[in-house]
């Protein structure tokens, strides 16, 4: 443990604020399961305590949600504290059976969701509009390469208009990895190098696992943004039609919350239809419970975090819309009673 993730332990007052907001606790109710209890566990770490599996699953049932970071009065980051314990014990081969099959495949495949298909078959016959060099890529995704093919096919044939280009051997960006502790290992630098060879200022990408990741954690100063926010800038010179439509927003934690960008998909929103909130959202947003590992490692947590997100939907809107396909796969799996759209599944149907 470094000494700022002390500093940040040492900052702890155990006031409990955060034990009022963690949506982890919630669900278990042990102290062990907030933000408190687990920095306690993160010390306990640091100072030799044996990682049996309880420690483990302490420490991997957190989303990194960061609601706890935003409401902590004393300036602690327990995320943050989690993420680098979890990569201390991962460096010591202690790690859970969803870890270590997360960073197989991630390095036997290069996406980890193991999946053995041409990454970029998603293109069909946009491939012959993917150009060398572009100022704009189009960074896709796993989830997005191999869950939402045809969305993500849908969103690179608005972006192409705009002279944006994709990365012909994208891998995956190093999120599942760098969130549940592991290496990403060659992960960054091949798409770095890629990115270098398009000679683009700027990567867009419509997953916020990959925002955060591409913004914070590789070493370069690229431009990041996310699809929405690419988008929300240009839709002045669109010809958008008014939905006689309400739909509800659901802010993922990796976009919103942990890196500010709340307008762009309302603003996309706004232009073709109404929005109503969701009970809580923009910076005190709840977590659709699938980040930082819990949805491959505790799956059924998972579905009571996004049940309990979905009962925060107000009565009577058509749509959930979110921005992220993980938030809107396990959105999927709460049970909402209407369908769970991507913001670009929104704005196509304002263009058409
Ligand atoms: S809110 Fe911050 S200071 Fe208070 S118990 Fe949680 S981590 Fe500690
Ligand atoms: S990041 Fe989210 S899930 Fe993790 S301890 Fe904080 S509030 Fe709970």
């Amino acid at each position: 443990m470094d000494g700022m993730d002390m500093r940040s332990i040492l900052k702890c007052v155990r006031c409990g604020t955060c034990r009022s907001v963690c949506p982890v606790f919630d669900v278990i109710g042990w102290e062990s399961s907030c933000a408190r209890g687990r920095m306690l566990v993160a010390h306990g770490v640091a100072m030799g305590l044996e990682a049996d599996k309880d420690v483990l699953d302490t420490l991997n049932m957190c989303t990194t949600c960061g609601l706890c970071e935003y409401v902590c009065p004393s300036g602690a980051v327990p995320a943050k504290v989690i993420e680098h314990t979890r990569h201390q014990l991962v460096l010591h081969g202690r790690l859970t059976e969803a870890q270590k099959e997360l960073a197989g495949r991630a390095k036997d495949f290069g996406n980890p969701l193991g999946e053995e298909r041409e990454r970029m078959s998603w293109l069909g016959e946009s491939a012959k509009d993917v150009r060398e060099r572009a100022d704009y890529v189009f960074f896709a995704g796993c989830l997005g390469s191999y869950r939402y093919p045809e969305l993500t096919k849908r969103t690179f044939d608005i972006l192409k208009n705009y002279g944006v280009t994709v990365l012909q051997e994208e891998v995956c960006c190093g999120s599942p990895l760098l969130r549940t502790g592991s290496d990403p290992g060659r992960l960054i630098s091949k798409n770095l190098e890629q990115i270098k060879k398009t000679g683009a200022h700027t990567v867009i990408t419509g997953c916020a696992g990959c925002y955060t990741t591409l913004k914070n954690d590789y070493p370069e100063g690229l431009n990041i943004v996310h699809v929405s926010e690419f988008l929300a800038d240009r839709l002045d010179a669109m010809d958008l039609k008014k939905l006689d439509l309400k739909v509800t927003y659901h802010d993922p934690c990796h976009l919103g919350r942990c890196n500010g960008v709340f307008d762009a998909p309302r603003d996309i929103i706004k232009a073709v239809c109404d929005l109503e909130e969701m009970k809580s959202n923009r910076e005190n947003a709840r977590c659709c419970g699938a980040g930082g590992g819990v949805l491959k490692g505790y799956p059924e947590l998972s579905r009571e975090l996004s049940r309990r997100r979905i009962e925060e939907m107000p009565e009577g809107v058509d749509y959930l819309v979110t921005a992220c396909p993980l938030c809107r796969t396990n959105l999927m799996r709460g049970g909402p009673k209407v369908e769970v759209l991507d913001i670009i599944d929104l704005l196509e149907m304002a263009m058409e």
